[in-house]
């Protein structure tokens, strides 16, 4: 049943991170009051919450706390408790539901439910031992890639081979747990769309971006996607068919590759805000962030409408140091820091947006700016 949430009203986020962090100040503006459930205490999320619930992500009674003080619950992040969430649906109004979450939690289940909206992905297989090991390189051949189903992200959880001398490398991953080995994609780009959708069925893409990794992390983000028109067309008609599909409600971050001949192949989904839509805080009419709270509150979308291209680039913890040292130079970057204690190695402690009319000469200013030479 659809229902109509209002400000003043509270919004219950699983999950204390930047998303929640980011999902929180976007409420906020609108007048919603916020409680959200992490671990820990003044997670970036936490500390701009009204209520901050403080317990593991699969304690029942946590959870049941959280329901009590929300008018609908939300999540950031997709490796919560499947079986946790699907009761909770029972006792809190949950508009995204949880088989999206069964969904995008198992690469294997993610890849068929692609297919099944009729797009495209890299050629794969499943592999749980040796002899599928093999089997899988003979039909697919090198290089080729092993994934595990469950629990990678930021390239954690896979590894590339290049020929059966690695096959003894890669064992420690079908060993543990079920793989699925995919075809190396000899992409031109990577790009992402993200495709939101309220419970009316009406669908808003934002501006499709294209993301540079670096070891795997995103780098940057820059939007418009260098790509011709057709191509972008094309990936929001693919992620609007998925959103569809499964019947959407919220958000749902389609990473693709792009191909020489400009096919596109879906690579991996994010039922949530995704690092790639940071840049749209600032350079579309409506937020990620924004958007989604309308989704799940029930109210009409908003059209993301680029107001300007942009750069946006990660902030990891080896960045932030030299990110101080700097700023002051630069006034019109937008930066955003999440708030988190420890600048960790390569943690994602926040971003920067540059709004520009030449996106060349930005590319260029991030470089000599020093902060992420290395
Ligand atoms: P993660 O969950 O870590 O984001 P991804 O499946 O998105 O996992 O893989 C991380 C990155 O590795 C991708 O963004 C891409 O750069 C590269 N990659 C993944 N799969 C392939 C593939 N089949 N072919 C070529 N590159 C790939
Ligand atoms: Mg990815």
């Amino acid at each position: 049943m659809m229902r109509t949430i209002l400000p003043g009203q509270t919004i219950g986020i699983i999950g204390g991170g930047q998303l929640g962090r980011m999902m929180a100040l976007a409420a906020k503006e609108a007048g919603f009051k916020i409680a959200v459930l992490d671990p820990t205490l003044d997670s970036p999320c936490g500390q701009v919450a009204d209520i901050q619930i403080v317990a593991n992500f699969d304690d029942q009674d946590a959870l049941e706390e959280l329901a009590e003080c929300s008018d609908v619950i939300t999540y950031e992040f997709e490796n919560i408790d499947y079986e946790s969430l699907k009761q909770l649906c029972n006792i809190a109004y949950i508009p995204q539901g949880a088989e999206l979450i069964r969904v995008t939690q198992n690469r294997l289940i993610e890849k068929q439910t692609i297919e099944a909206a009729g797009v495209e992905v890299a050629a794969y297989r499943e592999v749980t031992n040796e002899e599928e090991l093999t089997a899988a390189t003979e039909a697919l051949g090198f290089p080729c890639i092993l994934k595990t189903t469950f629990g990678g992200y930021d390239g954690k959880g896979q590894m590339t081979l290049s020929s059966t001398e690695d096959f003894q490398k890669v064992a420690e991953l079908y060993q543990t747990q079920t793989c699925v080995l995919e075809k190396f994609v000899p992409f031109e780009k990577e790009i992402s769309v993200i495709v939101q959708r309220n419970a009316k069925g009406e669908t808003r893409c934002l501006p499709v971006a294209e993301n540079i990794h670096v070891d795997h992390i995103l780098h940057e983000s820059i939007v418009p996607a260098r790509t011709p028109e057709y191509v972008q067309l094309n990936a929001m008609e693919l992620a609007t068919k998925i959103a569809d599909s499964v019947s959407l409600i919220g958000t749902l971050a389609v990473e693709m590759f792009v191909l020489e001949d400009g096919e596109i192949l879906v690579n991996e989904l994010a039922p949530r805000p995704h690092n790639s839509g940071h840049y749209s805080i600032e350079a579309t009419r409506v937020s990620q962030f924004e958007q989604h709270i309308r989704a799940i509150c029930g109210w009409p979308l908003a059209t993301p409408e680029l107001l300007k291209p942009c750069v946006m680039v990660n902030v990891l913890g080896e960045h932030v140091v030299p990110l101080t040292q700097i700023l002051l130079k630069y006034p019109d970057w937008s930066i955003h820091l999440y708030g988190k204690k420890e600048a960790k190695h390569k943690r994602k402690m926040g971003h920067v947006t540059i709004l520009t009319d030449n996106i060349d000469i930005t590319l260029d200013e991030i470089e000599h700016s020093g902060v992420w030479s290395n």
